[in-house]
């Protein structure tokens, strides 16, 4: 019997798997792919993921970016950026292997290739059953992300609901590299790389273009319930991105995946289990980012399962859920209250975008926002102080007055 089954192996799995092995739980990851595998994602890894890893990561950094353009429905363009700021692309395929490599070398058994079909509670403990074997622990991590099998089997969700969910479309086209470069470097950002947002395309979405090394990642995405016409919107950001770039790409392969997001799946823990990453909805409802949240619920389930098993008291897994609730729902809550504001109406992202072009300190607040640079819910108070202080007519047509905190969202 081992300490710990950690189903998937993504960036949730391997970090808690890692983790949990570097604390001495004998612990077996179970990965239904062979790494490394492709995964639809923009790829990008925020300052907040960079620093939640505690190993070099930059020989995977496809380029290094400082700013976001972002285009809005009128089409001004607005850059968010400050001094100092860093964040970085990659390939997820190589990022993952890598995450999923570490966690074996911490001493953790990897095994890929193989799908976990159902989950048994027994008497003493938990079992993970696959095609022809079966894996038994003390205790269990669903890492499985937002097709996972995991949430379903411990009857913690039983589907997503339609506004808890988006749907993307993707591709990753090849560009020559000194094109990237050229346009990667809008004119307003002073020689500073920058991805690009365009909103306005899609209710309750957006379409991107992100740089890297010679490849342009893009892609479009909306909340699951207003994805009526997400195909159409792909031809549209397609000729958007053509025009805006100067660029006459053609694109014929894409991908398409979900992702979920605010973290509203009421529970996160079940008997001798506790959900993490995309599998426990953890990804910001504003910005679609889910790697930074991924590896640190997979750090917070590891810490858990390590004092579970120490003090040989499966029940102490509820802690999991607190020390969730402390932190990254806090933030998440009040996201999805900025989400709301944002995606309410093209208005409100002009309005937002005006502030921005005008107040150097709401630009900086906002870019360590997206970023997830600094605390969420101090950036978040701050920009509230400052808009009501400033801005108390436009405060009050964003309805920004009220704290995400204070109201149910
Ligand atoms: C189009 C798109 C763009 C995105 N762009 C970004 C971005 O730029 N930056 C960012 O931070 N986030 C982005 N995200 C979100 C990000 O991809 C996820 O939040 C992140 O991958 C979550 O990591 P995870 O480990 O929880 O899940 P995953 O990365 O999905 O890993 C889950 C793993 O579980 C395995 N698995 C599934 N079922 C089973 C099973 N039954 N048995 C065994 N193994 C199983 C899968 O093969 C997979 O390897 C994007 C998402 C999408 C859809």
């Amino acid at each position: 019997m081992h300490d710990l089954l950690v189903i998937g192996g993504g960036p949730a799995g391997a970090t808690c798997a890692r983790r949990a092995a570097q604390k001495g739980l004998d612990v077996v990851l179970i990965e239904k792919a062979i790494h490394p595998r492709e995964k639809t994602c923009g790829g990008v890894l925020s300052p907040k993921a960079v620093h939640l890893l505690d190993f070099d990561v930059s020989h995977l950094f496809e380029r290094e970016f400082h700013a976001a353009l972002v285009h809005t429905p009128a089409g001004r363009r607005t850059l968010l950026t400050r001094d100092g700021l860093r964040g970085y692309l990659v390939q997820r395929s190589t990022f993952d292997d890598f995450l999923l490599k570490k966690a074996h070398e911490a001493g953790a058994e990897i095994v890929q290739g193989t799908k976990v079909v159902a989950i048994e509670q027994l008497r003493k403990g938990i079992r993970a059953l696959c095609a022809g074997d079966s894996y038994r622990a003390h205790l269990l991590v669903g890492a499985d992300g937002v097709n996972g099998i995991v949430g379903r089997e411990l009857r913690i969700r039983s589907r997503w609901d339609p506004d808890s969910v988006a749907v993307c479309i993707k591709a990753e086209v090849e560009v020559d590299p000194s094109e990237i470069n050229r346009m990667c470097t809008p004119e307003e950002g002073h020689g500073r790389t920058a991805l690009d947002f365009y909103y306005g395309l899609i209710e309750w979405g957006y379409g991107w273009c992100f740089p890297k090394r010679d490849t342009l990642d893009i892609g479009i995405g909306c909340r699951m319930d207003r994805a009526r016409n997400l195909r159409d919107k792909w031809e549209v950001l397609i000729s958007h991105v053509n025009r805006t770039k100067g660029l006459d790409l053609k694109v014929t392969a894409k991908t398409s995946a979900r992702v979920p997001f605010g973290g509203i799946i009421g529970s996160y823990v079940a008997r001798r289990s506790m959900l993490i990453g995309d599998a426990a909805g953890l990804v910001s409802p504003v910005s679609g980012e889910g790697i930074s949240y991924a590896i640190e619920s997979g750090t917070i389930a590891a810490d858990v399962a390590f004092e579970a098993v120490r003090n040989r008291s499966a029940a102490r897994i509820v802690e999991y859920e607190h020390r969730l609730g402390q932190g990254l729902l806090r933030e998440l809550k009040e996201l999805r209250w900025l989400a709301r504001i944002l995606y309410r109406s093209n208005k409100n992202i002009e309005l937002i975008c005006a502030i921005v072009d005008e107040d150097s300190v709401m630009r900086e607040s906002l870019t360590d926002l997206l970023a997830r640079a600094k605390s969420q819910s101090d950036l978040l108070r701050q920009i509230r102080k400052r808009m009501l202080l400033r801005y108390p007519l436009k405060t009050i047509r964003l309805g920004l007055q009220q704290s995400g905190q204070s109201r149910a969202v």
